[in-house]
């Protein structure tokens, strides 16, 4: 039996609580060694109390004196952008579970990997913007990647073991967000309540909205497609509006396997900390009696682009992925600031896709810098327009 020294970083967020839930719960495979929060000092201090980790990150440093007030042990607490590469590099830990939302993860995960250690990825950014490098050095230095995201947990649950080329198609399963059934001339006049307001997933506000235009689904298909190694024309996207199906792998027999749970995300984090291990749960049990059906359907292509684009996106590779990401930040923060109608968000992801500079095997800081390009011509779109 394995213990897993892990570095949470993001423990403030939805994922990083979660993971502290799931901690408590198998206290004997999982101890949480070192955790960091961006600004929120008075939530890391509480559960830093409680799970005394002997290193913790705050990275805004002028919470500092908060949490030093508010800490009941002495230790070692990093500050800034340097401090979070620093927990990740640590000795004494050999997984660390990266939960940053945005391109802040970068340095840490590549830093774990560097030292050796496992990576648990919660955050879409690494993967769709980066996988191709994340994956090829995680592979050199002979470390895993083990996926948080519930699909691609569960794709990586049934393709445990099995050769690539036993792969037919990756099957992501999608809620179909709240419009599912909305006529498409309706999307123009949705709300931003009405976005927020998922019907499966308790999630932040940017995944929220994410979800409802369907570019949670395409991220994920980009993040499939690195983490799997497999050719983006087999990354397919089936809706399942009840959400317990997190998604499905066909293999070339014709056989298809699934992995079904509630929709908690404390499943995929304690398997991605228990892997290749099996450990009981205190969580919920699915009862398939009580749920009486499980229903799919085809997604809605053409009322929700995003598909689309990021199958473009991942098609191209290069840095065209981060472009998709980084305009789509930009157009759902217009969104949430009542500045752009809904459908305005994909227009202004397809256009910063068809305008941005794009181009084939960048470096970390090609990709920054088309991040930043991208984030701008949305800027000048949505002043000019
Ligand atoms: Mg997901």
């Amino acid at each position: 039996m394995r213990k897993r020294r892990v570095i949470l970083l993001g423990s403030t967020g939805s994922i990083g609580t979660s993971a502290i839930k799931v901690a408590a719960n198998i206290p004997d495979r999982m101890e949480i060694v070192g955790m960091a929060a961006r600004q929120s000092a008075v939530a890391l201090a509480e559960s830093a109390n409680r799970l005394r980790p002997p290193h913790l990150c705050l990275v805004e440093p002028a919470q500092l004196p908060e949490l030093r007030r508010r800490l009941n042990y002495r230790p070692e607490v990093f500050t800034g952008e340097d401090g979070l590469e620093a927990l990740a590099r640590i000795d004494g830990a050999d997984l660390v579970l990266v939960a940053i939302i945005g391109t802040a993860g970068f340095r840490p995960a590549m830093g774990a990997i560097e030292t050796g250690k496992d990576l648990a990825v919660a955050s879409k950014e690494i993967l769709v913007m980066a996988g191709e490098i994340v994956m090829q050095r995680a592979r050199e230095k002979g470390v895993r990647v083990l996926p948080v995201d519930s699909e691609h947990n569960a794709i990586f649950q049934c393709v445990e073991g099995k050769p690539g080329h036993h792969i037919s198609n990756l099957i992501l399963t999608a809620s179909g967000g709240p419009f599912r059934t909305w006529p498409a001339a309706k999307l123009a006049r949705v709300t931003v309540a009405e976005a927020l307001k998922h019907p499966t997933w308790n999630m932040g506000q940017k995944i929220t909205i994410d979800s409802a235009t369907l570019f949670n689904k395409g991220l994920e298909m980009i993040e499939a497609r690195w983490l799997f190694d497999v050719p983006m024309s087999r990354v397919q996207v089936i809706v399942h509006p009840q959400s317990i199906v997190h998604s499905m792998v066909e293999f070339v027999d014709g056989s298809i396997l699934a992995q079904l749970s509630h929709s908690d995300m404390c499943f995929p984090i304690q398997y991605a900390v228990t892997w290749p291990d099996r450990v009981p749960h205190s969580l919920k049990p699915l009862c398939l009696s009580e749920l009486g059906r499980l229903d799919f359907e085809e997604p809605r292509y053409d009322a929700f682009p995003a598909l689309n684009l990021a199958r473009r996106a991942g098609e191209n590779g290069g840095v065209l992925p981060a472009i998709l990401n980084a305009a789509n930040e930009e157009a759902v923060q217009a969104f949430l600031q009542g500045r752009i109608p809904f459908p305005r968000i994909w227009s202004l992801v397809e256009n910063a896709m068809e305008q941005v500079e794009s181009f084939a095997r960048p470096s970390l800081s090609d990709i920054m810098e088309a991040d930043a390009k991208a984030r701008a011509h949305v800027q000048g779109e949505l002043e000019h327009h």
